[in-house]
């Protein structure tokens, strides 16, 4: 299926930093007017200016997308400037580090603010302008912890498995409505987000746990399959317009994460074995780590 970008509106959530910036810029490039969403003003306006000297269209606005009425104004805005609304992508999203028994009712609320209620707020903006148009792409980044499991960011993985159960539906209900909705699973990606996690920055504790994990694996003898590796904002962008160009359910982004997600959906006992060097690393690492 082919798209015609040129003159198309696109609202991106989290277009602050990270994926939502990259979307921003590619959508731009291609014609897309985008009106960029998040909280720090500083960095959106940066993003206009990047836009704008690029020859492209792009308005800020400063919102929180955990609000349902700032995701109204999101879409009036969108509706105000250019008279449609073509693209929805929710992007916007916060994990968290905590173990179970250290993720109090507060965390939860907040995780699910920003990963699952965001989505309602803004897809029941964004709907009734493309429902009158007939057409449109609503892209939600979820994550392949929408899929499966990882420890010691449990309220995180629970609100992007919501997430992934929130685009399938919304699929179903807009069959035959012009319409499309993909849900994205992305594995680790090079942006801020491992590093402003509620209840601490999770990145430190991957890097300190997966020498040790890797140890572990070895006294254990368990092969481990790797997580995908790392990728770049740009690629998962890409990902993105590749969903917009061809509308399917949904995409793993990552080498070996799909797979990776049959094997556990079909033997949950078998991906544990493979998981738990790098789970009882964590649990060695995770007490110096936390949040007192
Ligand atoms: P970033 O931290 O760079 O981007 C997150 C974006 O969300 C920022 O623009 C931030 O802007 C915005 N945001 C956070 N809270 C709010 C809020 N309440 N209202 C409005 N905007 C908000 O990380 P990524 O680009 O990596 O994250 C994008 C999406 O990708 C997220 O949903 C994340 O969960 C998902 N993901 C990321 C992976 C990774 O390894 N990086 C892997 C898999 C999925 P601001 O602070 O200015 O409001």
């Amino acid at each position: 299926m082919s798209y015609d970008y040129k003159d198309k509106v696109a609202v991106i959530t989290g277009a602050s930093s990270g994926i939502g910036e990259a979307a921003a810029l590619d959508l731009a490039r291609r014609g897309v007017r985008v009106l960029a969403a998040a909280r720090r003003k500083d960095r959106l306006e940066a993003l206009a200016q990047k836009i704008r000297a690029l020859g492209g269209v792009c308005e800020p606005m400063v919102c929180d997308v955990t609000r349902e009425e700032d995701n109204q104004r999101m879409a009036a805005r969108a509706l105000e400037l250019w008279g449609r609304l073509d693209i929805l992508l929710l992007n916007a999203g916060r994990g968290n580090m905590a173990s179970i028994e250290e993720t109090d009712a507060a965390m939860v609320r907040s995780i699910f603010e920003i990963n699952v209620f965001a989505l309602y707020h803004g897809v029941r903006a964004a709907l009734p302008a493309m429902r009158k148009q007939g057409q449109g792409r609503i892209i939600t980044i979820a994550s392949v912890a929408g899929k499966m499991g990882a420890p010691y960011m449990n309220a995180y993985v629970a609100a992007k498995h919501a997430a992934v159960g929130f685009s399938n539906v919304l699929r179903l209900e807009l069959i035959g409505t012009g319409i499309e909705c993909t849900v994205i699973c992305p594995a680790g990606v090079m942006t801020e987000w491992a590093s402003v996690t509620e209840g601490g920055p999770i990145l430190n504790l991957f890097a300190e746990s997966i020498p040790r994990a890797k140890e572990i694996a070895k006294e254990m003898g368990i092969k481990g399959k790797g997580g995908g590796g790392m990728l770049t904002a740009e690629e998962i962008s890409a990902a993105i317009l590749s969903a917009i160009e061809n509308p399917v359910p949904e995409i793993y982004t990552h080498p070996g994460t799909h797979e990776a997600f049959i094997e556990a959906a079909t033997d949950r006992a078998a991906a544990e074995r493979i998981a738990t060097p790098l789970a009882l690393a964590m649990r060695e690492t995770y007490p110096r780590l936390r949040k007192s």
